[in-house]
């Protein structure tokens, strides 16, 4: 069911239509000079990220911060019509792969193979993140630790055309490109797994205060005691 295109999207041979998602497909070979594939498909646990409007951005996986950065959002188009290449257009140029609004997910690379695997690996980080929202924890990976994981990228192979926005202050070189942020912890001494004594030190900070029944019963009678002398 191959069918052949050139760049304006006009059919050059095959018995079918192209897909009505074509101008999408164009859209992101015009933007990425280095890609020579697009992969389109609606995974079910991506689509229910990119349904529910929560981009996949959180710095949790080392295998998916050297391969594909942060997965954003594109805004809502209706299939087929102009509205989805424009909402892709915002993104692609900083990114391999999108989740689409209420739709989908798109990936790109320079073969179709890799731009495959690209789409395997967001449908396994979307399962990974839902199954680790709904134990009510998710520890992120170090600033320090992705900015290693970003270095990386070279020693695999893998291309970077794709700038990965570890803050907010690198926009000025990710020029009119629209780059969501990686969140990753802004401290580098902090650690994978925080440990107890940091969570009790932050909880105390934030004005509360643990006790025991022991201390708390103390602390009860202490006080009668007070208030009857
Ligand atoms: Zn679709």
């Amino acid at each position: 069911m191959m069918v052949i295109v050139d760049y304006d999207g006009k059919k050059v041979s095959g018995d079918r239509e192209p897909s009505s998602e074509l101008p999408m497909h164009v859209e992101i070979y015009r933007n990425r000079p280095d890609v020579n594939a697009v992969v389109h498909a609606h995974p079910p646990l991506a689509t229910g990220f990119a349904v529910a409007g929560i981009p996949l951005t959180r710095a949790v996986l080392a295998e998916v911060v050297t391969t594909l950065g942060s997965i954003p959002i594109a805004e809502y188009g209706t299939p087929s019509t102009a509205e989805l290449p424009a909402a892709v257009r915002k993104y692609i140029k900083a990114h391999d792969g999108l989740l689409l609004a209420n739709h989908g997910a798109v990936t790109c690379c320079r073969s179709v193979m890799t731009a495959y695997y690209k789409m395997e690996t967001i449908e396994h980080f979307a399962k990974i993140s839902l199954v680790a929202r709904l134990l009510g924890r998710e520890h992120l990976i170090s600033r320090e630790e992705v900015e290693r994981l970003q270095g990386l990228r070279g020693m695999y192979g893998i291309a970077a055309p794709a700038p990965l926005c570890a803050d907010g202050s690198s926009d000025g070189a990710i020029d009119q490109v629209l780059c969501q942020v990686l969140e990753a912890p802004e401290s580098s001494t902090e650690r994978l797994v925080p440990d107890v004594s940091a969570t009790l030190q932050r909880a105390s900070r934030d004005g509360e205060i643990r006790l025991t029944y022991g201390e708390l019963t103390a602390l009860i009678t202490d006080a009668v005691k007070n208030l009857r002398d």
